[in-house]
């Protein structure tokens, strides 16, 4: 027997319904994205290992747990985007040819820790990152744009959660009041919060474990760290957020596990994955272009989780219909059926035929799967006569066309207009 190849594990196969579910997502998320102003911008997969070190952080999961290494060890399959576009900010030195760039991202990010339920090896981030503003009108314009696509692909059921981390003092000044108030309780966390404690202590705050979990919400959590400008800015973005009619939860436990977020964080929560509930999620960062080597520039981004979205919006199987389909009631047919084809599809005309010697009956079966509207049926008589057969799929109705007028009364029927060829 020979060796049967599976997908790799935690990968999945797009089938053509999928696929088309996917473009619909990814069509309707571009149109949003330029009504606010976003520029698409395509990044390799590839990236250096310690960008993601030093830009998301030594101690975060993405780095600690989940990067997919290759063979050369300094290169890794990207795990997110906020890096990978900061990375590509300075190292083209975009800040000197405009002092505020708008960037949307769509495509696929990897993990390699050992795939569960929910989580894959790749998946689909549709990214965006604001770079150059510190403006809170900002934070405000990109967190609506986030809501904004999920209500424009079809996702009602979601809930913003957000919460402001302020500047860096503010965050130190939390991370040493958490390591206080967790340190009382250090033996009740997970082994890997007990040994990030001292390190990092906002990461037991993301801890997926329900010891962690429930130790975190015992904590008295308020926005009392925040100095007076950070706290004034998020109160600010609080009331845009109110006047733009986007609803929110300010919760007061929400840090997101990577270094690089300062001040408004959020989060895009649904209860209809289960467990694993976050389809996107995002925050400000003005710090990691610096941290990264370029100049000290304010910014704020999010990704969406694109087979999250998927999942949730469960489409019906999608089927992108044919126009015509050409069935032959010969098989010494197919070298007309195979010109015409040729004609239809230089005019527009979504047309297919197969090449397997079926019967006529058998034909008009795989036509009506393909959802086709109408059947050509080409016959040696009829074809003497410069005819063929022409069935409309809706209402069973056939008539004989001249093969010379087929393609504009197709598309009259069809209601397209023809394309000159
Ligand atoms: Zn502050
Ligand atoms: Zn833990």
């Amino acid at each position: 027997m020979e060796k049967k190849y599976l997908s790799v594990r935690g990968t999945s196969d797009f089938d053509s319904s999928q696929s088309l579910a996917f473009h619909n997502l990814t069509k309707k998320s571009r149109e949003t994205l330029s009504l606010f102003g976003y520029d698409e911008i395509i990044l390799p997969i590839l990236e250096e290992a310690g960008l993601f070190a030093k830009g998301v952080g030594q101690t975060s999961d993405i780095v600690s747990k989940q990067m997919f290494k290759i063979q050369d060890k300094d290169t890794v399959l990207r795990p997110e985007g906020t890096a990978q576009v900061i990375r590509y900010y300075i190292q083209h030195s975009l800040f000197k040819q405009s002092d505020f760039h708008k960037f949307f991202y769509i495509g696929p990010m990897f993990r390699g820790e050992r795939p569960q339920k929910g989580r894959f090896r790749q998946f689909h981030h549709i990214g965006v990152e604001a770079i150059g503003s510190d403006s809170v009108f900002l934070d405000a314009e990109v967190i609506s744009l986030a809501m904004k696509i999920l209500d424009t692909v079809g996702i009602s059921q979601k809930e913003l959660i957000i919460n402001s981390l302020g500047c860096g003092k503010d965050k130190e000044k939390f991370s040493k009041r958490l390591f206080k108030d967790l340190s009382q309780k250090k033996n009740e966390l997970c082994s890997n919060c007990q040994s990030r404690l001292a390190r990092d202590p906002l990461r037991v705050l993301d801890c997926k474990k329900k010891t962690c979990k429930n130790i975190v919400s015992t904590l008295d959590l308020d926005n009392s760290c925040l100095c007076k400008e950070c706290l004034y800015s998020f109160e600010k973005l609080l009331s845009l957020l109110n006047n733009l009619g986007v609803e929110y939860t300010y919760q007061p436990q929400l840090v997101r596990g990577l270094d690089y977020y300062t001040n408004t964080v959020f989060e895009i929560i649904t209860s209809g994955l289960g467990a694993q509930d976050a389809i996107g999620a995002g925050g400000r960062y003005n710090n990691l272009v610096k941290f990264l080597g370029g100049p000290q520039t304010p910014a704020i981004g999010f990704a969406l989780g694109v087979e999250r979205i998927l999942l949730l919006l469960n489409e019906q199987k999608q089927v992108n219909g044919l126009d015509v389909f050409i069935a032959v009631a010969e098989k010494d047919l197919y070298k007309d059926a195979f010109s015409l084809l040729n004609q239809l599809r230089g005019a527009g005309i979504i047309s297919d035929c197969d090449y397997l010697n079926k019967s006529l009956k058998a034909q008009m079966r795989v036509a009506q799967k393909k959802a086709s509207k109408f059947v050509i049926i080409l016959g040696s008589q009829e074809l003497l006569q410069q005819k063929v057969a022409l069935k409309c799929m809706e209402d069973g109705s056939q008539e004989d066309v001249n093969l010379k007028d087929l393609p504009v009364k197709i598309s009259k029927l069809l209601g397209k207009e023809l394309k000159q060829c």
